[in-house]
């Protein structure tokens, strides 16, 4: 998918704020690209335009052969529904429910899912889907997060901060669950962190700086998960 010139300014009674100044950027098919930059930079902007959640004040957004510029409320809505996946820093699992449960949500609604079981064998809680989210540390409540998210076969996966609330023992397994995602689907997945050492591990890493990315770099998956320094 690729997005030109993207803008997105926020106006809130007199002041208006230019949180996209300009962005060019692309994702190609199985890339995981890391997104870092300064607090207000406008990392979560991006993402949520790029996801569906929001749309740009300018510029073209274009997802595979659609053409999501001027897409009305519906279209984005099935973009969203069909083709991307979204995992937040704060994971919003249902108490109430297990972990299959949990899953369970998305795959009732999607096309052509994969099993709950399936997708939650694949983050490594094959083992927990019985469990209901206050028996399991934040970072497997994460990593049922991402099951949900990839269970119904999304072709990208946005995730912003992923690891924000967790330490590095758990963030690096769900790092590991979202490297092996994106191995074995072909998942591209864009990964927003305030965490440099995070960039280590993606194919490419775009900085950005004051609604613009100032930077892009190739680390080339220098590291696997464990071997960076958090
Ligand atoms: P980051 O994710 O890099 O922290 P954001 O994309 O959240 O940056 O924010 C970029 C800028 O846009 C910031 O100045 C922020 O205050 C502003 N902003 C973000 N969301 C809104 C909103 N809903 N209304 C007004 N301003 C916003």
């Amino acid at each position: 998918m690729w997005g030109r010139s993207l803008e997105r300014t926020y106006v809130t009674g007199e002041v208006s704020v230019h949180a996209l100044r300009g962005v060019d950027v692309s994702l190609r098919r199985g890339e995981l690209v890391v997104l870092l930059g300064p607090s207000g930079s406008g990392k979560s902007t991006l993402l949520n335009i790029l996801g569906g959640l929001d749309r740009p004040t300018g510029g073209e957004l274009h997802f595979e052969t659609q053409d999501l510029t001027n897409a009305n409320d519906a279209e984005l809505t099935r973009y969203r529904r069909r083709s991307v996946g979204f995992v937040f820093q704060f994971y919003n699992l249902v108490a109430g429910l297990t972990a299959r449960e949990n899953v369970s949500l998305v795959t009732e609604i999607a096309d052509a899912p994969m099993k709950p079981d399936e997708a939650l064998d694949l983050v490594g809680l094959g083992a927990r889907v019985t469990h209901f989210p206050a028996q399991l540390s934040g970072g497997e409540q994460q990593r049922v997060a991402v099951a949900r998210a990839i269970a119904k076969r999304p072709k990208v996966l946005f995730c912003d901060e992923p690891t924000g609330a967790l330490d590095s023992a758990t963030g690096v397994r769900v790092l590991e669950a979202l490297e092996r995602v994106n191995r074995e689907l072909s998942t591209t997945i864009m990964i927003i962190t305030h965490n440099v050492g995070i960039g280590d591990i993606a194919d490419r890493v775009l900085r950005m700086s004051d609604g613009k990315i100032v930077e892009e770099t190739r680390p080339g998956r220098a590291r696997r998960p464990s071997e960076i320094s958090w």
